[in-house]
């Protein structure tokens, strides 16, 4: 089980005050590096950190770490004639160890007014599928439970039910004095939050809850991960033991939802929420496709993720760091999914493998892997502008790609091939069909999927769109910033270094049948997924030789 949380190390500033009571004992941490005593973020980030500080300073609603807090607007104040606070839940889907929770929370104590949770639904990025909509709405009833369990109250907007500025415009149902939203580096969240921003006049404020050491600690892209490693390590401790509350949290204040929220379009009070099916159906007759979705029993929501988590520590961490490479043994930890859709704090997950009675070379490796590697994808994300695109790619990788560009190919396949898995390489068809099957690939056939696709697509700039739709659309844990630097570090070469030159792939690194199959049992993993002989599916792909 999770080991308690402890409160961050870093100094409690003057201006800050020391606040312990109205967020339940926490301690405020300092926006300084206690080693450096200088500001960790860059000076457009630190001005609009400073400006969420001020915020809630000003209504003595401190709740978690400065570094995590960020102004979208500049609205300098909460809206003095406020009818309640707003938790725009986003991100972080659920409603215990959720910092942003937990932030509102103290901001609806501090304010004495309604705290209302608001879920909307968006339609989502072309490419969805119903599989994602289905593990997503399958957890919420659980999260807005957890949620009323605060004193919140929880509004679910259906996709095509009142857009949410109206909910939190000043003439607006809500009325809300501040709107607290959880962060999340991805382009179209952005442009979302941004939105909202400027079509309200109640500050927005972001929480970063779904990292352990806030993005903001880490001010430029990193170069690699050996470059991330040495500056996480450095601050983790600042703020691996800042967990959020869990369902004993503090709680807000018992006033009712303003009422005119609950007469608009698509707007429901949980718990009446439609049922799933009925939902499901609106998704589906909004155009969501419900191709091959074989996951209707797949568990989620925060209580599943603490069991996949709890039987991942108790029976397959022993043996992590050597079995995870092993796609058929399907040794790795599962987590990802949850992860995905903020299910589960990131810092949960932390704090049960740390302390596991487990050897501490499956600890470290498993430590690296989901702090130090996700945590490197969100800060590629946070900061290259052309993360989703091959544009991203370091200068070496894009330069010896171009060099390459007409560079004859052996195979080339079309969409339709590849999305059916008929290629001529089993191994690749055994992983297209364990994506599409389950909603989930082997990490380590991840790679060589995504590079493989760069080989049998005409450009690498295509292989790349293809790729990351592809990993989006049956993955269940896609659209996440790790799948677009999965994407960018397979064929763009990013973290990674310049490789001996070949063909098509210039200096990018390279990965063959031959030499992949042979790390590890890749005839039993064939089998699994491609049928009991193992055999290639013929296919339509056209050789060129
Ligand atoms: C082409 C490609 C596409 C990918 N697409 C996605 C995606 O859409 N969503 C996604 O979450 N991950 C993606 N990854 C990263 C990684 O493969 C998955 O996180 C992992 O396979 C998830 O399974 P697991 O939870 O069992 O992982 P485990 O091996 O048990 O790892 C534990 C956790 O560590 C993190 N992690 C592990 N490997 C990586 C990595 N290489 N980069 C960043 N974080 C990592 C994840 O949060 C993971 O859940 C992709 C990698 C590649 C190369």
């Amino acid at each position: 089980m999770p080991k308690a949380a402890t409160a961050g190390q870093g100094r409690i500033r003057g201006s800050e005050r020391s606040n312990t009571s109205r967020s339940g004992g926490r301690a405020n941490l300092s926006v300084m590096d206690p080693e450096t005593t200088t500001s960790l973020c860059t000076p457009w980030t630190h001005a609009r950190q400073q400006r969420a500080v001020a915020v809630l300073a000003g209504i003595d609603a401190d709740a978690c770490a400065p570094e995590r807090l960020l102004a979208w607007n500049d609205v300098a104040t909460h809206a003095a004639d406020g009818r309640s606070v707003v938790y725009w839940m986003a991100r972080a889907q659920r409603g215990s160890h959720n910092l942003a929770l937990d932030c509102a929370v103290a901001a609806a104590r501090a304010l004495d007014l309604p705290l209302v949770v608001v879920f909307r639904r968006f339609a989502g990025p072309a490419g969805t599928e119903l599989r994602h909509v289905e593990f997503m709405l399958r957890a919420l009833p659980e999260t807005f439970d957890d949620c009323i369990a605060r004193g919140a109250h929880v509004l679910f907007v259906e996709q095509d039910g009142v857009p949410i500025v109206e909910l939190l415009a000043r003439d607006g149902a809500l009325r809300p004095a501040l709107v607290i939203t959880d962060d999340d580096v991805m382009a179209g969240a952005r442009r979302g939050r941004e939105h909202v921003a400027n079509s309200i006049s109640a500050p927005l404020i972001s929480v970063d809850a779904d990292v352990v050491v806030p993005g903001a600690c880490f001010p430029r892209q990193e170069y690699a991960a050996r470059t991330l490693r040495p500056r996480l390590h450095r601050v983790l401790a600042q703020f691996d033991g800042e967990l959020g509350h869990g369902l004993d949290g503090p709680t807000a204040p018992a006033h009712p939802v303003p009422a005119a929220a609950l007469q608009l379009a698509g707007v429901h009070l949980a718990p009446a929420i439609p049922a799933l099916d009925d939902l499901l159906a609106h998704a589906r007759a909004a155009g969501t496709p419900d191709g091959a979705s074989l996951l209707t029993s797949a568990p989620s929501g925060t209580r599943a993720a603490r069991a996949r988590l709890e039987a991942f520590v108790n029976e397959e961490l022993h043996g992590y760091a050597a079995r995870r490479n092993r796609p058929e043994l399907d040794g790795t930890s599962h987590i990802s999914p949850f992860v995905h859709f903020g299910q589960v704090a990131p810092h949960e997950v932390l704090a049960t493998v740390r302390a596991a009675e487990a050897p501490a070379v499956d600890i470290d490796t498993f430590v690296e892997e989901f702090v130090v590697r996700r945590e490197l994808a969100y800060n590629f994300v946070r900061w290259n502008p052309h993360a989703h695109e091959l544009e991203g790619a370091p200068e070496w990788a894009r330069r010896s790609l171009a060099t390459h560009a007409a560079d004859p190919r052996e195979w080339l396949w079309n969409e339709d091939d590849l999305a059916a898995g008929t290629t001529h390489d089993p191994l690749w068809n055994a992983a297209q069909h364990q994506m599409v099957e389950t909603g989930s690939m082997h990490g380590y056939l991840r790679m060589y999927w995504a590079k493989k696709l760069l080989e049998w697509r005409p450009d690498a700039a295509g292989a790349f769109e293809l790729a990351l739709r592809f990993n989006d659309r049956w993955s269940l844990d896609g659209r996440d910033p790790n799948g677009v630097t999965g994407v960018a570090w397979a064929i763009g070469g990013v973290h990674d270094r310049p490789w001996h030159e070949r063909e098509i792939f210039g200096q990018v690194r390279f990965m063959s049948l031959a030499s992949t199959g042979r790390k590890f049992d890749s005839k039993a993993y064939i089998a699994r997924w491609n049928g009991a002989n193992g055999a290639a599916v013929p296919g339509r792909g056209i050789s060129l030789f």
